[in-house]
């Protein structure tokens, strides 16, 4: 048999005869050996193939202010989600029993009767995304015992920002960490030292003048 002649076949029949919802198997050449038509089961075929649900994972999203209102930003590695784009250092957290937990390495989240998650995150889902950027940051943030604290309680215990990709739903959560002068010079002499490149802008410039995923123009707004 001609296997390309057979799968045109087979497509010309699914788009003229036998479509999904109105089979027209009175005129179809193959009644007496379907099957389906046996049975009666025309139109439970084809079977549709069930949607996996998206793993979801959470974040803080660290909008980590200096003493002028201006607010830390990372740019993207260019592999990765939002590539060569622009976010806020990201802290990843786990939920257990409803609540909010920071980690550095990620594990899998046990609640699952939590109405935010819907299919346990896996740490490969953390790891792609775990820049060295925010590794620096929250190893510094840990060793200054400098907390995140939630920009609004509504955003923190309520509705994290969801973002939908692909392959994942992620929960951003925004927190505010504020930093004196001298805190400042420190972090951004770290980060430059492992050459990231980073931006100190408030919210209305940081809009105008970087590149920014829709997500953290959702935090912004
Ligand atoms: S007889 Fe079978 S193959 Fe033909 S249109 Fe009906 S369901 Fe489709």
């Amino acid at each position: 048999m001609n296997s390309g002649l057979f799968a045109q076949a087979m497509m010309d029949m699914g788009a003229t005869l036998c479509t999904r919802s109105k089979p027209a198997c009175l005129l179809c050449p193959l009644q007496e050996d379907c099957l389906a038509h046996a049975e009666g089961r025309e139109t439970d075929y084809p079977v549709k193939a069930k949607k996996q649900p998206k793993p979801s994972k959470f974040s803080n999203a660290l909008l980590i202010e200096d003493i002028d209102g201006k607010i830390l930003w990372l740019q993207r590695p260019d592999n990765g989600i939002w590539g060569g784009l622009w976010s806020l250092p990201l802290q990843f957290v786990e939920k257990i029993a409803g609540k909010a937990t920071k980690t550095a390495t990620a594990k899998k989240p046990e609640d699952s009767d939590d109405r935010l998650l819907e299919v346990a995150s896996n740490e490969k889902v953390y790891e792609a995304e775990f820049t060295t950027a925010e590794q620096i940051i929250n190893e510094w943030l840990d060793k200054h015992k400098l907390a995140a604290k939630a920009v609004s309680k509504t955003l923190l215990d309520d509705a994290p920002i969801k973002h939908s990709l692909t392959h994942f739903h992620w929960y951003l959560t925004p927190q505010l960490v504020t930093l004196t002068a001298k805190q400042t010079a420190e972090i951004t002499e770290a980060l430059q030292a492992a050459e990231i490149n980073i931006n100190w802008l408030n919210a209305v410039d940081a809009q105008a003048a970087l590149g920014l995923p829709r997500a953290m123009v959702k935090i912004l707004e």
